[in-house]
């Protein structure tokens, strides 16, 4: 859908004048169609789908180039979303439901946010949100942000469906710095809270990072830090299969080398279909 549109999938980087704000907005569209598409989800739970990957996206802008963030929204009864925005704006996400699950439940009584931040060093972060009175996605994140990172945000994302395809996908996140005034403060989140939805927003202004950016900032100087673009895409490749391969244990991996056995696999993010032939499998074997 939207292929007409002159506007690529970026992420607008941005601090305002006086030093009391950072803001990050993205346009996700056609990202996030990509990703529905390849998990084959519908309804309800794409749109669900397609806030948590531009959330995971806006999450991973207020970090360093290099990290990982993957967002995992967990349901006791119906599942698992995963979001994962990866270094040079690579997005790529799964739905993972229970068998007989069509919907995931959008009250998310029962589920929790859990939001994991990998360093280039292999160390991790692990944050966790719960249930609480305000079940939209967005409130979620702004916890996340609070708890987590301590850091006084706001974040707003959004996944407009229409006929079963993503029209626009995007939002925004504003975070307070600490040499912000009060008065500013306060006048900042009263005109957020009296802004309109984010959905009408980027339905009036084609989800374009630089119009959303005006309007979060109006009234404010402010200097544009960073513009980069984000895609669909996975980082899947047949090295890494062969090596989750490696876990289910030697002599698996014999008998199947024996059999002649061609392992047929498809990457769960992407799709990607992956042929493996015995001599291959067999590289497992002289590895360990
Ligand atoms: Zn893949």
């Amino acid at each position: 859908m939207n292929t007409t549109s002159p506007l690529k999938d970026t992420t607008l980087r941005a601090m305002t004048n006086d030093g009391a704000f950072r803001v990050m907005t993205v346009r996700s569209t056609e990202t996030v169609a990509a990703a529905i598409a390849a998990q084959g989800v519908a309804g309800a739970t794409a749109a669900l789908f397609g806030q948590l990957l531009t959330g995971a996206v806006l999450v991973r802008e207020t970090m360093a180039p290099g990290l990982k963030v993957q967002c995992i929204l967990a349901s006791k009864t119906a599942g698992q979303l995963v979001a994962d925005s990866l270094p040079k704006g690579i997005t790529r996400g799964l739905v993972q439901m229970v068998e007989g699950i069509t919907e995931f439940p959008v009250d998310r009584d029962d589920g929790a946010l859990l939001v994991t931040r990998a360093l280039p060093n292999g160390e991790t972060h692990r944050g966790i949100v719960e249930p609480s009175a305000d079940t939209r996605l967005s409130a979620w994140l702004t916890q996340y942000m609070l708890r987590s990172e301590q850091i006084a945000t706001r974040i707003a994302v959004s996944c407009f469906m229409m006929g079963g395809h993503v029209v626009y996908a995007g939002g925004y996140i504003l975070q307070e710095l600490p040499e912000a005034d009060p008065d500013a403060v306060m006048a900042q989140t009263e005109y957020l809270d009296n802004l309109e939805f984010i959905d009408h927003l980027l339905i009036e202004n084609e989800a374009d990072p630089q119009k959303l950016l005006d309007i979060v900032l109006k009234g404010h100087d402010y200097t544009l830090l960073a513009e980069d673009e984000i895609r669909f895409g996975c980082t899947c490749s047949e090295a890494r299969l062969l090596g989750a391969l490696a876990t289910i244990g030697r002599e698996d991996i014999e008998s199947m080398v024996a059999d002649g056995e061609v392992v047929e696999i498809d990457c769960d993010y992407c799709g990607t279909h992956y042929t493996i032939p015995p001599e291959r499998l067999k590289t497992l074997l002289t590895q360990s």
